[in-house]
């Protein structure tokens, strides 16, 4: 009875937090006594083990769960990266496969142009030029020509268009006038020296083809770098072995600034045009002092007439076994050539020939016994001297005579009878070639 009372108030104690869960069990006990087992829940969960997380471990998990989160960002950035690096590649690999593409499709584009070029020029080489009319029993006539090119680069076109040779027979004539004769061949170009400075690109040099001795001799050497504004210094070599040591023995600093490629040495003087001016000017090299000065009547000058290079060489001088002469062109001629015999002690013209060859289609010009030679190219590597004029007959004709510019930019060429060489300044290059006279 007891024990039912006592279930009874722990009930009542309990009251209605266990109510629902609390039960009583009844059984026999080892001793053969009943035993009464009574069962409840706990009303506080904090003292039992259960399987129900609590606030900390929901926190502690929302804390994990957050972290997960952000492990799985940076995981996922650092993939998305490399990902977006090898996109990148692939793309820039991609644009530089299309650039060589491109790059070989130009290329072969332009070695088409070249051969397309190349076989243009074999056929215009293999026809006569169509400017060509004159008397065909002589091999002489004139040659038609018109308009005028300023530009730079076109001049450069124009000297290889009128490069074009015509396969004309060279006659036999043979002028006996110390040892003259046509011209025949050129040969290859010997170096003498590279001007070492930016002023040297183009220039003139020189050897006194007749000399006086006094006080120097044929062996002397004349030297002006022609890059500049104000060209006035004027170097004196021994001979040729102070040239290629680079040994001058002395500069002379001139009264006057040089224009042009066109000065010339001749019996003892310096010959040269005075800047901006169709002035020419006898420079006394004994002396060193100018001794004559005379324009040149109707020249062009600084640029007005120039060979196909430009470089205001309105103005050229030089000398053969005849004498002292000048290659120019002026506003009556339209831009021939104009080419007047000088008296070399006073500069006046004794006489005149105009000429049909185009002065600014040509690169330069010398004279070999009163015989006009013009070059058709200064830059091309392999071209010809193309045309003569004749002071004899007063005629013109085309010749096919290689010439070569070793180095490609040709400012300057003479003739040096006493030497039967052409002398020449090439790109920083002073250079000789010998040169064969038919008839010789
Ligand atoms: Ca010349």
């Amino acid at each position: 009875m007891w024990v039912q009372s006592a279930v009874f108030l722990c009930l009542l104690v309990l009251g209605t937090q266990g109510q629902d869960r609390a039960s009583l069990h009844k059984s026999s006990g080892r001793s053969g006594r009943c035993q009464y087992t009574f069962t409840v829940d706990s009303p506080v969960e904090s003292s039992c083990q259960s399987s129900r997380v609590g606030p900390e471990a929901e926190n502690l998990s929302a804390r994990l769960t957050l972290l997960e989160a952000v492990v799985s960002r940076v995981l996922g950035a650092e993939v998305l990266t490399e990902a977006a690096k090898e996109v990148a590649d692939i793309q820039k690999t991609k644009r530089l496969t299309e650039d060589k593409e491109q790059l070989d499709r130009q290329v072969q584009d332009l070695r088409r142009r070249v051969e397309e070029l190349t076989m243009e020029a074999e056929k215009l080489r293999d026809n006569p030029c169509p400017l060509l009319h004159g008397n065909p029993t002589d091999g002489f006539g004139g040659i038609r020509g018109s308009g005028s090119v300023t530009n730079g680069a076109f001049q450069e076109m124009k000297a290889e268009v009128s490069e074009l040779p015509a396969p004309v027979k060279i006659q036999e004539n043979i002028h006996n006038n110390r040892g003259c004769g046509e011209l025949a061949s050129v040969g290859e170009p010997e170096t003498h020296q590279k001007a070492d400075g930016i002023t040297g690109k183009y220039g003139m040099w020189f050897q006194d083809p007749e000399a006086t001795g006094r006080p120097y001799g044929p062996d002397t050497v004349w030297r002006i770098n022609a890059v500049g504004k104000d060209i006035k210094e004027l170097y004196v070599y021994e001979n040729m072995e102070q040239l290629r040591r680079g040994l001058p023995m002395k500069v002379v600093v001139l009264p006057e600034s040089v224009e042009s490629t066109g000065a010339t040495v001749y019996r003892g003087s310096l010959y040269y045009q005075r800047r901006r001016s169709p002035t020419l000017l006898r420079f006394d090299l004994g002396s060193e002092k100018l001794v004559v000065r005379r324009d040149l009547p109707q020249s062009g000058f600084h640029g007005k007439f120039p060979y196909s290079w430009g470089g205001y060489t309105d103005i050229d001088l030089a000398v053969d076994e005849q004498g002292l002469w000048a290659i120019y062109s002026t506003d009556k001629s339209k831009g021939a050539i104009v080419l007047s015999r000088l008296d070399p002690g006073t500069l006046e013209v004794t006489r005149s020939w105009e000429t049909n060859i185009r002065k600014n289609k040509v690169a330069n010009a010398f004279m070999i016994c009163g015989r006009l030679y013009t070059v058709a190219s200064y830059i091309a590597n392999t071209t010809t001297v193309n045309y003569a004029f004749d002071t004899a007959s007063g005629k013109s004709k085309m010749l096919d005579v290689p010439f070569h510019n070793r180095y490609r930019y040709n400012s300057m060429i003479d003739y040096n009878h006493a030497k039967k060489k052409l002398y020449s300044w090439d790109n920083f290059h002073m250079v000789t070639y010998d040169v064969k006279l038919r008839g010789l």
